[in-house]
């Protein structure tokens, strides 16, 4: 099966800086991959590219196979985008904002009425259908963001940090909502800046499909890391020893937790040290020498 997603050494140029540089990647069908950074790191460039919204400087992208410089269209055809600016219309009602979607993309009834009715379902926007989105909480409006994006039957969602500014639980329900539509084989890039979001959906031990969900690192434009959440671990040391000195921790990385904790042991003064399991945050401070936030 050939990929979902193919960047080959994509670049995009702002003010004769890159800011996307020399990208290559491919998703591959079912996969749900999670591109983790720092504000400024590139990640919404690189949706915004990937969902023919601006066009790379140099090098190619392929969506579901369609070329995004060459088949516009197709290409729009086939996915479904949730970007960080609210894109629904609040002085419309939340069955007006799907029925105008998706009569832009033709839709004919009774399959329009229908699927509408299945997302707004899906999402648990059914009791709200008539209500100003204007009315709606935050994480109400992203909900039919999502159920929006998903009506014309799209292959791939691009999610760009779909639970910035959101509280932990109505995260949490949005998180289940991208977890279940990946379940039933959906092809999923999300961006974001939490890592706790990108451990919990990109979870390769999670989910019926075969493939398994990876997790890119970008940075000033670049991938520096890639891989599942365990190859990203095992790469990197699973187990670490944190040593506190003055104001500042020093991270040591070791292969295993045993072996980090036989380490411990060994040390004949234990104050102001810590062992335990090694997480992604860990794992994005080593790489770039700074925190995400
Ligand atoms: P991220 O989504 O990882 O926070 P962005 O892709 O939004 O990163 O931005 C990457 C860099 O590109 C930033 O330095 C940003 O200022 C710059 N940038 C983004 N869009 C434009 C634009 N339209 N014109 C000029 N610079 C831009």
């Amino acid at each position: 099966m050939s990929a979902a997603v193919i960047l080959q050494d994509v670049c995009k140029v702002y003010n004769n800086m890159p800011v996307v540089n020399h990208l290559s990647l491919e998703i591959q069908p079912g996969e749900i991959f999670g591109l983790l950074g720092p504000n400024g790191a590139g990640k919404s460039t690189t949706i915004r590219m990937l969902t023919t919204l601006t066009k790379p400087t140099s090098g190619r992208i392929a969506i579901a196979g369609f070329d995004v410089a060459r088949d516009q269209f197709r290409v729009k055809q086939q996915i479904g985008v949730v970007l960080q600016q609210m894109s629904v219309d609040v002085d419309l009602t939340v069955w007006e904002n799907m029925e105008f979607h998706g009569r832009m993309h033709h839709i004919p009834n009774p399959r329009r009425k229908r699927e509408i009715d299945r997302w707004l379902e899906y999402v648990e926007l059914s009791d709200r259908r008539d209500d100003l989105v204007k009315t709606l909480s935050g994480g109400m409006k992203r909900r039919l963001q999502i159920a929006r994006a998903l009506l014309h039957q799209p292959q791939i969602l691009f999610l760009d940090e779909p639970t910035v500014g959101l509280d932990p639980q109505t995260r949490r329900r949005l998180w289940e909502i991208i977890k279940g539509l990946n379940q039933q084989g959906m092809t999923m890039l999300l961006t974001t800046h939490y890592m706790e979001e990108v451990e919990y959906l990109c979870d390769s031990t999670f989910g019926k499909s075969a493939v398994p969900n990876r997790i890119g690192i970008m940075d000033s434009g670049r991938l520096i890391a890639l891989g599942t959440l365990q190859e990203l671990r095992h790469k990197h040391g699973e187990g670490l020893v944190m040593k506190q000195e003055g104001d500042r921790w020093n991270y040591q990385f070791f292969p295993t937790l045993d072996e980090a904790k036989a380490y411990f042991e060994q040390q004949p003064n234990k104050a102001g040290m810590m062992v335990r399991p090694s997480n992604l945050e860990d794992i994005f401070v080593e790489l770039t020498g700074r925190n995400l936030d």
